[in-house]
């Protein structure tokens, strides 16, 4: 069978490393090199069927490059991930998410919104409701809020994805 292709974007430090790690080792790693950008492969099962998973994580967003181009190309779904601390990385999403729809050229492509670092509530600047608010925007895209640190909606994000994925599939879209 083949392999579900996952790509996690979003701004430098909004926690996709970890979030990937935490997902695919089980382990929250505080000092993760920023510049590293990586694939793991990890197989899940979801209602009792197995699938294959390629999850690229990404670094380094400042710049269109082709690499980038190539990735979004061959990604099946994607996690685009911000940060509730950092209002920036909130903004930078919505130039990804143009950026992958202009290149996928289609109206449904798999996804899911992601405010990660939920944890730090004392450092939160985005709150749940405008979170919510931008998955309207687009199209109610699947959100949740993460904390990679604590585990929490971790699982529940990739799943979602695959879900799309699967979805799309059976019905015939490409
Ligand atoms: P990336 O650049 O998007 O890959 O970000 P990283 O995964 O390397 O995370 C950057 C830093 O943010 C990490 O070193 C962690 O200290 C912190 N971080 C990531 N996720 C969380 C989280 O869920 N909660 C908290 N409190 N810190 C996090
Ligand atoms: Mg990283």
């Amino acid at each position: 069978m083949r392999d579900y292709k996952l790509v996690v974007l979003g701004a430098g430090g909004v926690g996709k490393s970890c979030l990937t790690v935490q997902f695919v080792q089980g382990v929250y790693l505080d000092t993760y090199d920023p510049t590293i950008e990586d694939s793991y492969r990890k197989t899940i099962e979801i209602d009792g069927k197995v699938f294959d998973l390629e999850i690229l994580d990404t670094a380094g967003v400042a710049q269109f490059t082709a690499m980038r181009e190539l990735y979004i190309k061959s990604g099946m779904g994607f996690l685009l991930v911000y940060s509730v601390t950092d209002q920036q990385s909130l903004d930078e999403l919505l130039e990804l998410r143009e950026q992958v729809l202009r290149i996928k050229d289609s109206s449904r492509v798999p996804m899911v919104l992601v405010g990660n670092k939920a944890d730090l509530q004392d450092e939160r600047v985005i709150s749940v409701e405008q979170g919510i608010e931008v998955s309207t925007e687009w199209g109610r895209v699947p959100f949740y809020e993460t904390s990679a640190l604590l585990r929490s909606n971790v699982d529940e994000v990739f799943v979602d994805l695959v879900r799309q994925i699967i979805r799309n599939e059976m019905e015939g879209v490409s």
